[in-house]
């Protein structure tokens, strides 16, 4: 069974970043509006993130890594906070089958917090308590002077998995993932503060504070430091499917002007000028991404990618529950209703912005 688990989490949890997202998921459904990722070798050594959310109950803490543990589920009628994806409560227990989990956490109000170490899904004695094993979980949890939030580190990642450790030493383009994933949830989500700091560099790697009424938009110009007023169009979509749910779209989509400014500007443009939410999470979907594609080449007769950012929000139902979080691309029913009313729009705003 453990080594079925350990195959079985590698799969989730395929690299550093897919780790990452996993846990600054969790800090967003958590309420936080800082979020503080802190690297030692790209990753593989320590990954940390640190929020300012609800903190996580003592009670939940013995079995916070057990499969299918989520304190979610009371909310499934919480539109905007349900992941939609099925299995539930599957990351922190399939990352602690790869890697050695510290949770400090302290829940907002409470005078404590707590510290919690993880192994193989199990809650295990803190590598700071004496030797003299205690088999109470009660007493493996150490009370600590705290602050609300969370602290969650990841260290050692596949140090029993030897073929992908020796793969990702070898590479070097963890970090740049890291960022990519940081960069797409900071644009969603203008409204929390996020720091990305690595241990071998003094200055932070990445930094987006809030600003008051910040929007998707001016995230994008602060990240990719491109002038977004000109280049920009929001496209936003409020109706009604097939007389029956309620498609929400919200997105900034690029204009012409923003081919001719970005030509010789930064490069990592180009790398994320495709991101897509669907209900708050962050995943791929080539069918959307070849018909923006193919609309451009139409209406503006440009063969250069475009900067796309949507955040679609569907009804839990409509999207495919079947899928694994390992599996990035989503599928989700009446697809081809929702691609048409998307491109619609789509078309409808580049040409009245020709005009
Ligand atoms: P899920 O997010 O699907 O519930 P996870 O394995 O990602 O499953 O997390 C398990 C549970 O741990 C969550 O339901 C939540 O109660 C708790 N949790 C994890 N991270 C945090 C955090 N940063 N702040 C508060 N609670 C958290
Ligand atoms: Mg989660």
């Amino acid at each position: 069974e453990q080594v079925i688990r350990k195959i079985a989490a590698g799969e989730v949890i395929q690299r550093p970043s897919s780790a990452l997202k996993e846990l600054i998921e969790n800090s967003l459904d958590a309420g936080s509006t800082y979020i503080k990722i802190h690297l030692k070798k790209e990753g593989m050594n320590m990954l940390r993130v640190i929020d300012n959310g609800c903190g996580i109950q003592f009670q939940d803490l013995p079995r916070l890594c057990e499969r299918f543990t989520t304190s979610k589920l009371s909310k499934y009628s919480d539109l905007k906070k349900i992941t939609t994806f099925g299995f539930r409560g599957e990351a922190l227990s399939s990352i602690s089958y790869v890697s050695h989990i510290t949770v400090i956490t302290q829940t907002r109000g409470s005078q404590i917090g707590y510290k919690a170490e993880y192994k193989n899904g199990e809650l295990v004695q803190s590598r700071s308590q004496d030797k003299k094993t205690n088999q109470d979980d009660q007493i493996k949890i150490i009370p600590v002077a705290s602050i609300p939030g969370t602290q969650i580190d990841i260290e050692n990642l596949f140090y029993n998995q030897p073929s992908r450790l020796r793969s990702f030493q070898k590479n070097n383009q963890e970090t740049q993932k890291i960022l990519h994933i940081v960069r797409c949830y900071s644009i969603n989500n203008p409204q929390v503060n996020f720091i990305v700091t690595q241990e071998e560099k003094k200055l932070p790697l990445f930094i987006c504070k809030y600003s008051f009424n910040a929007n998707s938009l001016e995230r994008i110009q602060e990240i990719y430091s491109i002038f977004v007023q000109k280049s920009f169009l929001n496209l936003q979509i409020n109706t009604i499917i097939d007389q029956s749910f309620l498609l929400q779209l919200e997105g900034c989509v690029s204009n012409l002007n923003y081919f001719n400014k970005v030509k010789d500007s930064e490069k990592n443009i180009k790398k994320s000028n495709f991101i897509l939410f669907i209900n708050q999470r962050l995943v791929e979907n080539k069918k959307i991404k070849i018909q923006i594609n193919k609309i451009y080449k139409e209406i503006l007769k440009t063969k250069d990618h475009p900067f796309i950012f949507l955040n679609l929000i569907l009804p839990p139902e409509c999207v495919d529950v079947n899928i694994h979080p390992s599996k990035k691309q989503v599928q989700f029913l009446q697809e081809d209703l929702i691609l048409a009313t998307i491109m619609n729009n789509l078309k409808t705003l580049l040409m009245n912005h020709l005009c």
